[in-house]
């Protein structure tokens, strides 16, 4: 929801910063064409207004030239002559000068000659014009005072300075004019004005014609000329005409150039379109940044999540159980609680998964994940912190309320649990730490329960265990002897003894290799105790190149015998085992086909493709493999289906029971038929009695090793046995009881 509401303000963030902007740009841009078209206004007005000035000027200039004229003087002064003016002023304003008004008046300013229209009209016409003309007449006839006299009348010499004229704007009949006014004057002198000279009146009506000359010399569109009384509504640009005195007589109105306008029609489409595409480019790019920004949130989330929760299970993984036990510890301190760590671990998680593959272990690990969330108290947490070790972490915790829990959780998981390819029994052994001391921290914590985990598991699994200081005495005990066995096997302290294998003709066919450690305090070691802490102490490829070189080098001493040596599963397991061993076959000059890999059945190997290559490399090598232990494990038969090897040995625990159990010999009698079929040598070991024998003998198992020859010996008591025991008949030999004890 709030990503949605995030969207939205977003998307109405950007709209309104984009509305302003465009505003803003828009504002701008009318401004710009406001100023353009003010000052392309301001321009044509001044144009209009210097033209019409233009025109006045003009119509002086071409007036001057009928006033300024000694046959003007004297035909309209000292002798009037109606026919000259009519001529010379009526038709010739009229034809040549477009006016549409002409008067004469006399040296008392009245009118003695009248057109109109190029007509002659009565004089009395000049009423219309009278009050338009007055101040003009007046004009003229002050300058006319002040002109100095006319001079002498040097034939064929200009005498006239300058034109006396006077003009406006002035409404005649209603219509606005040019109205000129200019006194007739000598040119050459030739004739001389008594008292004052006439004056000549002529008018320009600013009508249509006027309007299109006008419109044409300026390139102005619609160009109007309105009466002062006869004005339309003010639209356009508009001038208005006065008269010298400033009264109004008429507007000149036109439609104005509009740059500013024009420009910005054209500019402002793209101008738009432009900040509305990058509008939406903004709100794309910022709806993207954001679904980015989330991705990435969503995805370091999930990160922060991985990194502190188990991928299969969902539940918290150590790098959590050690923020939480920080905390809890951290917690107990202040407030004086107890905490309390369990480590649960589950007895037969290997066996599932190395027989039915992995997605099995995984289906199996989440069944207990979720037995163990059903049985953890609110407020504990349960942590997979291993492949099938869980903790439980109790944040105020007695040891009452632990061992319920712990009770409850072992006898839930001895329950069977179903899974799609069938049901199976796991069982759980739990080490408790219930933390007394709150200054320890998580590392130490689990540690403990690890301990007491262990004490559980070797106490017969399925069971609880509280830690005790005591667990730490014996694991620092085994410390001392993992430290002391790396010193043995630097100082060669380590022995190889060598225990017969017989066949059915009392023949010795091979012997197998098995370690000894006399300690130099503790006296003899057994193998089976150190041996597990070589694998856990990272000794065991140390001690294996050791009991092979040996083995190897001893082999070599007996040709005719097949010599047997145990392999550890972490040793196996090893990519470079094979060359390894060729090495070492280089390096002692040993046969391979002399040496028989013993491979413990219980060490549950993996069903992965790496073991299995290992298998078929050793025996293209040259050497056997024979399955150790053989029934003891869970899955015997499956063994036999996935790894090529090439014998069984019976495992001692079936040995004993013959003669103890009626069913023992029929097993026994199975497991030899089973290896017949599957074309397997087979030798029972731990062979101890006679009777044990005879019930081999009749299983059909005829190769043996046991005390019941011979007890594990030096090598040196090899080979004195190759000398004496097989010169033996061979009756004595397989009747004969123990021949080293
Ligand atoms: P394993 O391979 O099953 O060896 C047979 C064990 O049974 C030997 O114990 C042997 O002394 C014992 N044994 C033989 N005959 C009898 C008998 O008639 N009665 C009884 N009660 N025991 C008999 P050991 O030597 O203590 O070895 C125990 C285990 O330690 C071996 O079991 C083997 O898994 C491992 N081991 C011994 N030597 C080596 C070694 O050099 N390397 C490795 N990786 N493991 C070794
Ligand atoms: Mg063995
Ligand atoms: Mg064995």
């Amino acid at each position: 929801m709030g990503n949605k509401n995030f969207g939205i303000g977003v998307v109405a963030t950007a709209a309104a910063a984009g509305v302003v902007t465009l505003a803003a740009v828009v504002g701008i841009l009318f401004s710009i064409a406001r100023h353009a078209d003010l000052d392309a206004e301001a321009h044509e007005r001044t144009q209009v207004l210097h033209g019409l000035a233009g025109v006045m000027r003009e119509k002086e200039a071409w007036i001057a030239r009928q006033a300024d004229w000694d046959d003007a003087l004297l035909n309209l002064g000292i002798a009037f002559n109606p026919d000259w003016a009519r001529a010379n002023v009526g038709q010739y304003f009229s034809n040549l000068g477009h006016f549409e008004r002409a008067y004469v008046l006399d040296a008392d300013n009245r009118p003695v000659y009248a057109m109109n229209g190029g007509k002659d009209v009565a004089l009395a016409q000049f009423e219309q014009a009278r009050a338009a003309t007055e101040p003009l007449v007046r004009q003229i006839r002050e300058a006319e005072a002040r002109r100095s006299p006319i001079a002498g009348s040097a034939p064929y010499r200009t005498v006239l300075s300058k034109p006396i004229q006077a003009s406006t704007f002035g409404s005649i009949d209603g219509v606005p004019y040019i109205i000129t006014a200019s006194l007739v004057q000598n040119d050459f002198g030739r004739v001389r004005a008594r008292g004052r000279a006439p004056v000549l009146i002529a008018g320009e009506a600013l009508n249509r014609d006027f309007a299109r000359l006008m419109a044409d010399r300026f390139l102005l569109k619609d160009l109007h000329v309105h009466a002062v009384d006869n004005m339309p509504d003010d639209k356009g640009q508009t001038s208005f005409m006065l008269t010298n005195g400033g009264a109004p007589i008429g507007r000149v109105d036109w439609t104005g150039h509009r740059p500013g306008l024009s420009l910005l029609s054209r500019v402002l489409p793209p101008v738009i379109s432009g900040l509305i595409l990058l509008l939406a480019l903004t709100v794309s790019l910022l709806l993207r940044g954001r679904r980015a920004t989330r991705a990435l949130v969503a995805s370091e989330a999930r990160a922060r999540h991985m990194a502190f929760h188990d991928l299969l299970t969902g539940l918290p993984n150590r790098a959590m159980f050690n923020e939480r036990v920080a905390e809890a510890l951290d917690q107990a301190r202040r407030q004086g609680a107890r905490v309390g760590v369990m480590a649960i671990d589950l007895d037969r998680f290997k066996l599932v998964n190395d027989t039915y593959g992995h997605g099995a272990g995984d289906q199996l690990i989440l069944a207990v994940a979720a037995r163990l969330n059903s049985l953890c108290p609110a407020g504990d947490s349960v942590v997979r912190v291993g492949g099938d070790e869980f903790v439980i972490l109790s944040r105020d915790a007695s040891a009452g309320r632990l061992a319920h829990l712990a009770r409850r959780i072992v006898d839930r998981m001895a329950e069977p649990v179903d899974l799609p390819f069938g049901r199976v029994f796991v069982g759980a052994s739990i080490g408790i730490s219930l933390v007394e001391d709150p200054g320890i921290d998580g590392a130490e914590a689990l540690r403990q329960a690890d301990l007491a985990m262990y004490r559980a598991k070797e106490g017969g699994r399925g069971r609880f265990c509280f830690f005790e200081p005591d667990m730490d005495t014996a694991m620092k005990a085994r410390r001392q002897l993992e430290a002391d066995l790396r010193e043995a096997l630097n100082s060669d302290g380590l022995t190889m003894v060598y225990q017969p294998q017989m066949n059915g003709h009392g023949r010795m066919t091979g012997v197998e290799a098995l370690v000894r450690w006399n300690h130099p305090e503790s006296g003899p070691i057994a193998p089976s105790y150190f041996v597990p802490i070589a694998e856990e102490g990272g000794l065991i490829s140390q001690l294996g190149v050791y009991t092979f070189r040996k083995a190897f080098l001893d082999s070599r001493r007996w040709p005719q015998l097949r010599v047997a040596v145990n392999v550890s599963a972490v040793q196996i397991r090893a990519v470079d085992f094979p060359d390894l061993l060729a090495d070492l076959l280089k390096e002692t000059g040993a046969d391979p086909h002399q040496i028989e890999l013993e491979i413990t059945e219980g060490i549950l190997l993996a069903d992965d493709e790496q073991t299995q290559e290992t298998f078929r490399r050793l025996r293209a090598m040259g050497f056997s493999l024979a399955l150790d232990d053989f029934g003891t494990g869970y899955s015997s038969l499956s063994y036999l289906r996935r790894y090529p090897v090439d014998k069984i040995k019976i495992d001692r625990s079936f040995v004993n029971n013959l003669g103890v159990e009626k069913e023992a010999e029929a097993v026994v009698g199975a497991i030899v038929r089973l290896a017949q079929a599957l074309n397997l040598r087979v030798i029972a070991e731990g062979v101890e009695t006679e009777s044990q024998l005879e019930g081999l003998k009749r299983a059909g198992c005829t190769d043996i090793q046991g005390y019941l020859y011979s007890k594990p010996v030096d090598p040196a008591d090899i080979s004195r046995m190759l000398v004496t025991v097989q010169a033996r008949p061979l009756d004595a030999a397989v009747s004969g009881t123990a021949l080293v004890k």
